[in-house]
């Protein structure tokens, strides 16, 4: 095994080459805010800012995947719209939401749980090899991807329940939101993160791009 790991060792130090072996993580969506709910991107794509620093600084990007992608229905996150105007939907699914939405709630921790796991053995792969974390990159604002604030789950279901379909307007939608139901802490992705990280006693430096701000179209700097 000890000459194995040698001949491994020999091998990368004859192919030097450029890399800066510094890496970066991102929340999926400051690369690509298309994965955001509906009415919460800001931008085309990526948040430009956050990557030319990062180019800058010479680090490589590993994106996350969207966690609420992968708990919710995809993309368009159709279970989250499930709840949008409930109230008086005349559906099953509010007769029966005070059961249900706890099971979304398991569901959704069940899922981050897998992928908290799978993002750390990412992070130990490259620690491992040598490689300097410089941090992870979260969405504070998010009930998911917070690092200081995130939404309060249930009292953003119950806002989404009451609204009127009919006269959903974005900007109404979003300053309620965050004006009402934010909290601080960590989302429910990165307290599944901590954990974990906590237990394996593995340090992480977060920063957090502020979806709060993004929202109010106010200029952001560089969360780096
Ligand atoms: S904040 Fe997290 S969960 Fe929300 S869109 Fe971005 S990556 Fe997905």
């Amino acid at each position: 095994m000890l000459d194995i790991m040698k001949r491994i060792t020999n091998i990368i130090k004859k192919l030097d080459d450029e890399r800066s072996r510094k890496i970066i993580f991102l929340s999926h969506c400051i690369l690509n805010e298309n994965t955001r709910y509906p009415g919460g991107a800001f931008t085309g794509g990526m948040l430009s800012n956050v990557v030319q620093e990062i180019d800058r600084k010479g680090y490589g990007i590993v994106q996350l995947p969207c966690p609420e992608q992968r708990a919710w229905g995809g993309v368009l996150k159709k279970y989250m719209l499930l709840s949008y105007g409930l109230n008086n939907s005349g559906s099953l699914l509010n007769t029966f939401r005070t059961f249900l939405f706890p099971l979304f709630i398991l569901h959704t921790k069940w899922v981050y749980k897998k992928m908290a796991r799978d993002t750390i053995k990412m992070i130990e792969d490259y620690k491992n090899s040598g490689f300097d974390i410089i941090g992870i990159v979260g969405v504070d604002g998010s009930p998911t991807c917070g690092i200081s604030t995130c939404l309060e789950m249930g009292k953003a279901f119950d806002y989404c329940a009451g609204l009127n379909i009919e006269s959903i307007d974005r900007k109404i939608y979003n300053n309620k939101m965050y004006g009402k139901y934010l909290k601080q802490g960590k989302g429910l992705f990165f307290l599944e993160m901590e954990k974990i990280l906590r237990r394996k006693d593995i340090a992480i430096t977060y920063y957090s791009h502020d979806l709060v701000r993004e929202t109010k179209g106010e200029s952001i700097q560089c969360c780096l």
